[in-house]
């Protein structure tokens, strides 16, 4: 089974995030992980360029995770190698007033990605049903209907071309505490740090119900979710890589036919000089 196939959510399941490991490597040492990582970054190289000239499909990647899930991380080793002109990076912090003056998809709305473009979302419409949930800040009658409007959402984006791919870092408890400490050991990482980290710290196990829910909720055949082990860095990044390159094998996207004849072409460029 491959990586992707592994950690895919299947649509309509339960899910209870305590089943799914989160320091789960898959019997890959290291070593291959990471000459794995390379080939997959290679191909991604190539298909971006083939998204990109085709102009066709989009792609989006919605990341998810508690604090020091990886996120950024990931953005860096994945993304980062790739052609920046063809893709664009997002992060949704705590919305300003003007933004929750709107619908709670309308500053999202303005983010998602144009034909031939990779769109990262560093957090998403999800923190609506998630922070907005675990901290009450809007009625429970308001958060529940979201799943639904969120569905719908991603519909209309599936049906102008864009391929989606929700993917949750999945980190443990433990390990979160870890990277914590490590941050707070180290001065040039601390300015990473708000409170309200604490806080959601402290609210664990609400946030992980409220993301199985998201994900059992919103995991459709054609946007899916992931769930992927987090706790170690050479693995996320692997599995990430994976899931991403299937995706976009699988859209297998064309270059254009050429607008020119090769031959009429070199004559041309003979008789121009
Ligand atoms: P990160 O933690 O991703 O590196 P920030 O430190 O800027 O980035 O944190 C973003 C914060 O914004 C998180 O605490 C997150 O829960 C919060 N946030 C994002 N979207 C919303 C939202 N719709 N409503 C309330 N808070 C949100």
């Amino acid at each position: 089974m491959s990586l992707a196939e592994k950690y895919r959510v299947t649509p309509g399941a339960r899910v209870d995030l305590s089943e799914w490991k989160s320091d789960d490597a898959a019997g890959v040492d290291r070593d291959v992980a990471e000459a794995r990582l390379a080939d997959n970054i290679d191909a991604l190289q190539k298909l971006q360029h083939r998204l990109f000239a085709e102009k066709k499909r989009s792609m989006l990647v919605v990341l998810q995770a508690m604090d020091a899930g990886g996120k950024d991380s990931t953005i860096r080793g994945v993304f980062g190698p790739l052609n920046p002109q063809g893709v664009r990076v997002n992060a949704f912090g705590r919305p300003t007033e003007y933004e929750l003056s709107h619908d709670f998809l309308w500053r999202v709305h303005q983010h998602t990605p144009r034909k031939g473009f990779i769109q990262v979302f560093n957090r998403s419409h999800y923190e609506d049903v998630l922070v907005v949930r675990v901290e009450e800040l809007v009625a429970r009658g308001v958060w529940r209907e979201r799943y639904a409007i969120i569905n719908e959402f991603e519909r209309a984006l599936t049906e102008a071309g864009t391929q989606i791919v929700k993917i949750y870092l999945h980190l443990s408890k433990d390990r979160q505490r870890e990277k914590l400490a490590d941050r707070l050991a180290q001065p040039h990482k601390l300015w990473k740090f708000e409170p309200a980290d604490f806080d959601t710290r402290r609210k664990w196990d609400l946030y992980m119900e409220a993301y199985a829910d998201a994900i059992a909720r919103c995991g459709t055949g054609h946007a899916p979710w992931y769930v992927v082990p987090a706790d170690r860095k050479w693995y996320r990044l692997l599995a990430v890589s994976e899931i991403l390159r299937a995706t976009l094998e699988r859209i297998d996207p064309k270059f254009p036919d050429p607008k020119i004849d090769r031959e009429e072409a070199n004559r041309l460029l003979d008789e121009i000089g």
